[in-house]
């Protein structure tokens, strides 16, 4: 008997050394195969009988490899040539100048393959792709080579196990699989949302019936998802608000107002907004649970600052979380600046610190000295004890898991909190992805900074550009230049970023430059990004990970390579890491992706990160926004926030209903939630603890 957590090795067919490529792709137990879906298919409708295979169209067959040759040309170009068969007819397939797929290509596969039919000495298809579907001996799971009613599911592959592989062993064990299932959704949200079962949606996925037919199990896959999101937001929200009342501040304008009169600036209509909607919470009985969102730059930090000064003068502490040490800092040294005239000192309480440090700040914390603290993670870790916190700010929030959030409210005295995110999305996402908090927005940059000018540019400008970047440092900037990486793990894209790094080392003679990646140690990191912030560094090559809300106003240039590969929202953040000082700033798109060009362009010539989270969110649905798409720490893999409007909503109703409702978890539906955040928990995926 198969169980959930069965290691593949175990299934039939596939043995230590395919469990070990399966691995490679993520996948371990039954559970995890069943999740591996595939990323398209291919179906009948799609497929033309040979006899019907017209000159001058597009086509897609399917056949068996009868015979095949490799022919020489007198230009020299090598042609490789396969006839192919199926019930009703033959037809010659040619490859010029890809002789090499005779090694691949062998007689008696299945063979699927796409492009133009041309004429010569007879009809000829010129493939563009093609798929072998079966080996010789294999015979095809779906029905041999009748294209009637084929429906082919193509999987995401790995060296050492092809498509194909992945494909006949999905369908031999898919039975024994699908008999494995446990459906914790609850039954009334699923007959409301008219989804399928659980092993309906999989069978769906993995053997549909016909095509499209795998449309209802995305949905029903789509829908577990946004259940499971909408449970993190509901338990956040219950335990932010419910709990306990909120303390109730009394606004008596004496910290308050002492900064306002001290802060070197005007505060701008919006942050008086702002300062104002965050003093009702406050001063209500009700607890503050309020996002304060802002592209950066548009001045959060002191909008908070007021927040923390009405906790401060009501004899509470304010705490200020960030997600990094080099933020926390930076943060510190700010309010440390803005805090200086009212004699008030912050403590920071960080990972960096010595022990010793650590333990004496801890104890004045905890014996209530210090009333404005900034840190980070070092925050919540058990021996941290605060006196009395009435406010928690959490800077950068969708960088924290909901259980590190919990962590810190946790430690206070039911306290208000204020998140920050210098993530823009449209209301509409937020209130999907945060539940009902209440929201304030900052839209305006106050700064006079100097603009940040964004360009596209071909890699045939590439040398144009380094001489730009070089300019601009010997003349006292600094530049970024980053290198997607989109799995860290992948090593071949982080080894493209570290040759990059080494390229430039020698091309930028006597800059320095340094690599900063996501595999490096943190403090490897923070220590790579401290010398650039302090100058010693002039390039900073990095993966993703340049830290939002960095502020290096000495940095005027970004160069961003494969731009293509980025979410217009995440190449908005990028972009916020220039253009923090007076100087005229620069954003350097290198791309040759012709298909990419207009929405790049389009990106150029819009500044406002709230508009090009909406472009953003309409051209890839939201799972692509920055930030996002780790919403509530888990990835969205099947929902779309546009074609499954109607599954949130439901989703987030039940889940309130279920997360409000007796909470010693007795009943079927609250065994069933139990089992879920364990099944999950295996799967890697925190939703949260039960009591
Ligand atoms: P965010 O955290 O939203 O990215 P910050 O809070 O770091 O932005 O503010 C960016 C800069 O703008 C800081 O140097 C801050 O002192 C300054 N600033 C904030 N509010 C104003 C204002 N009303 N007028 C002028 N400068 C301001
Ligand atoms: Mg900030």
């Amino acid at each position: 008997m198969l169980r959930p957590d069965t290691p593949v090795q175990f299934l039939k067919g596939v043995g230590p050394q395919r469990a070990e490529a399966f691995e490679r792709m993520g996948v371990r137990t039954v559970e995890d195969l069943l999740y591996h879906i595939p990323h398209r298919y291919l179906d009948a409708t799609t497929v033309t009988p040979i006899a019907s295979v017209d000159v001058g169209t597009e086509v897609t067959i399917v056949g068996r490899v009868v015979s095949k040759a490799v022919v020489p040309t007198r230009r020299r170009l090598r042609i490789f040539r396969a006839v192919l068969r199926d019930d009703t007819g033959v037809i010659e397939c040619a490859w010029p100048g890809q002789a090499f797929l005779d090694r691949t290509i062998k007689q008696g596969q299945l063979l699927l393959v796409t492009g133009p039919v041309k004429y010569y000495h007879g009809r000829q298809v010129v493939p563009r792709e093609q798929i072998i579907l079966a080996d010789a001996e294999e015979v095809d799971g779906e029905g041999g080579e009748s294209t009637a009613g084929l429906v082919l599911p193509v999987y995401p592959a790995t060296e050492g196990l092809a498509h194909r592989q992945v494909r006949r062993l999905v369908h031999e064990n898919l039975d024994a699989m699908l008999a494995t299932v446990d459906d914790t959704l609850p039954e009334r949200l699923r007959v409301a949302a008219h989804a399928v079962s659980l092993e309906q949606a999989l069978r769906a996925v993995h053997r549909p019936a016909a095509a499209g037919a795998w449309e209802q199990g995305r949905r029903r896959l789509a829908l577990d998802e946004l259940f499971d999101l909408q449970l993190v937001v509901a338990r956040a929200r219950h335990l932010a608000k419910s709990a306990h009342k909120g303390p109730t501040f009394v606004n008596r304008k004496e910290l308050t107002s002492a900064l306002r009169g001290a802060l070197p600036f005007e505060l701008t209509a919006e942050q008086k907004r702002a300062v104002r909607e965050i003093a009702a919470d406050m001063t209500s009985d009700r607890r503050m649970h309020r996002l304060l969102m802002g592209d950066v730059g548009t001045g959060k930090t002191v909008v908070a600052l007021f927040a923390m000064l009405l906790a401060v003068e009501n004899g509470y502490q304010a705490v200020f979380m960030a997600p990094t040490e080099l933020l926390a800092e930076q943060h510190a040294g700010t309010l440390t600046a803005l805090l200086a005239p009212l004699g008030i000192v912050p403590e920071l309480l960080i990972g960096r610190l010595t022990a010793a440090q650590k333990a004496a700040a801890r104890e004045r914390i905890a014996s209530g000295g210090p009333r404005v603290i900034v840190g980070t993670h070092a925050l919540i870790q058990e021996q941290t004890a605060f006196h009395r916190m009435g406010l928690a700010v959490i800077d950068e929030q969708h960088r924290f898991g909901v259980e590190q959030r919990a962590a810190l409210i946790e430690k206070g005295e039911a306290p208000d909190v204020l998140l920050l995110s210098a993530t823009p999305i449209p209301r509409s996402l937020a209130l999907t992805l945060y539940g009902d908090l209440d929201i304030s927005v900052l839209r305006q940059k106050p700064l006079r900074q100097g603009p940040v000018k964004t360009g596209v540019r071909s890699n045939r400008d590439r040398e144009k550009v380094y001489r730009f970047l070089r300019e601009r440092c010997e003349a006292g900037g600094q530049a970024y230049v980053v290198y997607p990486v989109i799995d860290e793990s992948e090593r071949v894209d982080l080894k493209a970023a570290t040759t990059m790094a080494q390229e430039l080392t020698e091309r930028l003679a006597p800059l320095t430059v340094a690599l900063v990646h996501g595999r490096q140690r943190a403090e490897e990191r923070d220590d790579v990004m401290r010398r650039f912030r302090d100058g010693a560094v002039q390039v900073l090559v990095a993966t993703t990970v340049i830290e939002v809300g960095i502020d290096v106003p000495n940095a005027t240039v970004m160069v961003i390579e494969h731009p293509e590969r980025f979410g217009l929202a995440q190449l908005h953040q990028l972009r916020g890491r220039v253009g923090r000082g007076a100087e005229e700033s620069h954003c350097v798109l290198l791309t040759d992706e012709a298909s990419a060009l207009d929405r790049l362009r389009r990106f150029a010539r819009t500044t406002d990160g709230f508009k090009i989270a909406e472009l953003d969110l309409r051209e890839r649905g939201m799972g692509e926004l920055a930030g996002t798409r780790q919403a509530g720490g888990f990835a969205l893999r099947f929902a779309d926030l546009e074609r499954d409007a109607d599954l949130i909503d439901r989703a987030r109703k039940a889940a309130l209903a279920l997360i409000a409702s007796d909470p010693t978890l007795s009943n079927r539906e609250h065994s069933a939630l139990r089992r879920r955040i364990e099944r999950r928990h295996r799967r890697g995926i925190e939703l949260f603890q039960v009591g």
